[in-house]
């Protein structure tokens, strides 16, 4: 027997139309790219995307073709997503920060017929534009003053877009499991893999996000989404914003803690979430111009683990309350928060700051276990670490155009590729990436923890640890340092550093002092090109065994 509920499909066209009706006044406010701050509000920029929608059919954007974006978080870009995606077409949000050659890739493999762009960009997309064979237009998110037609010949105008088609589009109507979204994975093992969101899993991972155990922001809050749009989708936020009608406050293209900070202090920002070496830059912005966060509560950080420096500086020098997530473009992307449970309430504030840096735990949705190697679910002890995997409605199921052939195990569970622990309370921690785990005499070293304990080293401005080869235990950890600025210390003065706070087996075998540790192209420290870097780096131990024996 079926139920008698109505029939609703969960498109994500109905948010934004939801935000211009009951929060049509609320604003969205941007610092735009050409400069200046510009304000319009859920009503005006549900109109302008329905514009952009009737643009897309003038052009012969039909239902499943993919649009793509290549843009900062700012207004236009959101009235864009929702434009391209009220008609059934796909937003495939590209990362600028990719090589152009991954770009020209991902375009192609996606077969994007049109990019929305900012002004930034354009120069990119023009060098490269005979290998984007299927791109029929660029279109500039800018006005017609700021047109120039010499840098990209043809390009369209945003505004010009907006003016010349009419408001009125029907959206939605198509069934809520047709895609909706495209983002590529990093590529860090092979070619980047898309994956595609439908409007359900969209809509399901809003309402989700928007869970006080999650984001759990409100009408009330004004939200500063530092995440971009092009990565994991700035973590719902350009759905679940509009969904409860907080105001929306996008950075645009300045993304350094000043002009971070700027914008925080003169909006009135309630709520916001990053990376974290966004929140680092913020931090060290704050104490040197001994600045206050006069409105900021919450700020959610995940992408990679948060140092422990980080939750206490927020805490005690600005009384900010630091949510740890962690998630993944298969995700949608949220995944775990650490935020308190029942068996959590009556802990001290350094026992909430220890859980506070664990990765957390799973909302309704999402499900996770953890395998070792012969697939044998292991226990929640907090100690025994495994491969994580994953299982919900806003779960990748599979690759864009098969890539990479089944991804799911026989009970429906995602390998998220990440190694990790769960403890009794529920509370997952990340040990490590699968591929960058040390095996060392049959046991795994987390690199991850090693590196946070090594960062909190006063001098260290960033330090990654990778496994090297040894004739005896196959790999031992080094520990790589960048020091900050100005800054010089000893090997000895990081092992003594890490006495004590970790396994005497897990202390590195050396620490070597570099000028660069890589970033990739989403902020997370790049162990392959490090690994590329090192490969003929032979570890003094190995040496000394070779010599004795
Ligand atoms: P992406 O799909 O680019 O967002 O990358 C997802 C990966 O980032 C995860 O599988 C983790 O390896 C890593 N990651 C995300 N959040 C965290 C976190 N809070 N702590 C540690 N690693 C994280």
């Amino acid at each position: 027997m079926l139920g008698l509920m109505q029939n609703w499909p969960l498109t994500v066209d109905k948010i934004l139309d939801h935000a211009a009706k009951w929060h049509g006044d609320v604003e969205i406010v941007t610092r735009s790219v050409e400069g200046p701050i510009v304000r319009t509000t859920y009503a005006e920029a549900h109109t302008r995307a329905k514009r952009i929608s009737n643009a897309l059919k003038g052009l012969g954007i039909k239902s499943g073709d993919r649009v793509a974006t290549l843009a900062w978080n700012t207004g236009r870009h959101l009235e864009a997503w929702y434009g391209i995606m009220g008609i059934g077409a796909v937003c495939h949000t590209l990362n600028p920060r990719l090589f152009a050659e991954q770009l020209c890739y991902i375009i192609n493999h996606a077969e994007d017929q049109i990019i929305f762009t900012d002004l930034t960009f354009l120069p990119v997309l023009a060098e490269h534009r005979a290998k984007m064979p299927s791109v029929k237009h660029v279109v500039v998110m800018t006005d017609a003053a700021h047109m120039d037609d010499s840098v990209y010949p043809g390009a369209l105008c945003f505004e010009t877009l907006v003016a010349d088609n009419g408001a009125d589009c029907e959206w939605g109507g198509f069934d809520e499991n047709t895609a909706a979204g495209l983002c590529y994975t990093s590529g860090t093992t092979g070619n980047p893999k898309g994956v595609l969101y439908s409007h359900r899993s969209n809509f399901l991972h809003t309402l989700v996000t928007l869970g006080a155990d999650v984001m759990g922001f409100s009408a009330a809050d004004v939200l500063l989404p530092v995440v971009p749009m092009f990565h994991a989708n700035a973590w719902g936020m350009a759905f679940s914003a509009p969904a409860v009608g907080a105001k929306l406050v996008m950075p645009g293209a300045k993304l350094d803690g000043a002009s971070i900070h700027e914008l925080l202090e003169s909006e009135g920002v309630t709520f916001s979430a990053a990376v974290p070496t966004v929140w680092q830059m913020l931090l060290t912005e704050l104490r040197e111009k001994q600045a206050k966060l006069s409105t900021l509560k919450r700020v959610v950080i995940g992408g990679s683990a948060v140092p422990e420096a980080i939750v206490r500086g927020f805490r005690d020098e600005f009384g900010v309350d630091v949510t740890h997530a962690w998630g993944m473009t298969e995700m949608s992307p949220m995944g775990t928060l650490a935020s308190p449970n029942q068996a959590t309430l009556g802990l001290d504030a350094e026992g909430q700051l220890r859980l506070k840096l664990k990765q957390g735990r799973v909302p309704l949705g999402v499900d996770m276990k953890i395998e070792d190697d012969a697939d044998q679910e292991l226990p929640h002890d907090g100690k025994t670490f495994g491969r994580l995997k994953v299982q919900g409605p806003f779960v990748a199921a599979e690759y864009f155009k098969g890539d990479g052939g089944q991804i799911l195990d026989e009970a429906g569970y995602f390998d998220t590729g990440d190694v990790a622990t769960i403890d009794p309370d529920g509370f997952m921690q990340i040990t490590d990436r699968a591929k960058d785990v040390i095996k060392s005499g049959g046991e795994w070293i987390s690199t991850i923890e090693i590196e946070n304990l090594a960062v909190g080293h006063p001098k260290a401005s960033l330090c990654a640890v990778i496994g090297a080869a040894h004739p005896k235990w196959d790999e031992r950890p080094v520990l790589l340092v960048k020091l900050k600025d100005g800054e010089s210390a000893s090997k000895q003065d990081f092992l003594e550093f890490l006495e004590g706070k970790i396994a005497k087996w897990w202390t590195p075998d050396d620490v070597v002092f570099v000028d660069d540790i890589p970033l990739g192209a989403t902020g997370k420290i790049d162990k392959k090109l490090i690994r590329e870097r090192m490969k003929d780096y032979v570890l003094p131990t190995a040496v000394a065994k070779k010599v004795s024996a």
